[in-house]
């Protein structure tokens, strides 16, 4: 390593740049957050194959391989199915302050589990098994946070 002037040891150190970025979501999701943003409900899929309804909607049952063309709604409603609670804040990355939940939820109407976040009560309450109600947001823009979080109920 090359010496300074002052005899100091010259650094070069390693950093991350932050780059915001789009990119298309394809038919399938963009349909999910239209509805998310303008109608406030829930969609997913359903294999004609399995019969199993997907939350978020996919355009091919990762089971079956086969495509879906059938859209079903699902309630804003479900069952929390596991979960984790974050005390530490990070900011710039989380989209609540803590303390909240990370958890997956099963919607109803769905078989697959939905993952968001869970506020507004005792987390120390909280269970697998806790059935849970989507807030929406007031102002939406068409991605997955236009659900605010889930709370229980
Ligand atoms: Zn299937």
């Amino acid at each position: 390593m090359a010496k300074a002037k002052g005899g100091v040891e010259e650094m070069v150190l390693k950093g991350k740049i932050k780059v915001p970025y789009t990119w298309y979501v394809g038919e399938c999701a963009s349909r999910f957050y239209v509805e998310l943003r303008d109608n406030k409900r829930i969609f997913g899929t359903k294999c004609a194959k399995c019969n199993k309804v997907i939350v978020p909607p996919r355009s091919s049952c990762g089971k079956c391989f086969v495509p879906i063309t059938e859209w079903v709604e699902v309630k804003d409603t479900g069952v929390v199915q596991t979960y984790t609670v974050v005390h530490y804040a990070v900011p710039g990355i989380q989209p609540l302050k803590p303390p909240y939940a990370y958890g997956i939820i099963k919607l109803d109407g769905a078989d697959t589990g939905f993952v968001h976040v869970i506020v507004g009560a005792d987390l120390t309450a909280l269970k697998a098994g806790t059935r849970v109600k989507a807030v929406f947001k007031e102002e939406r823009q068409g991605n997955m946070l236009d659900i605010q979080y889930f709370t229980p109920v």
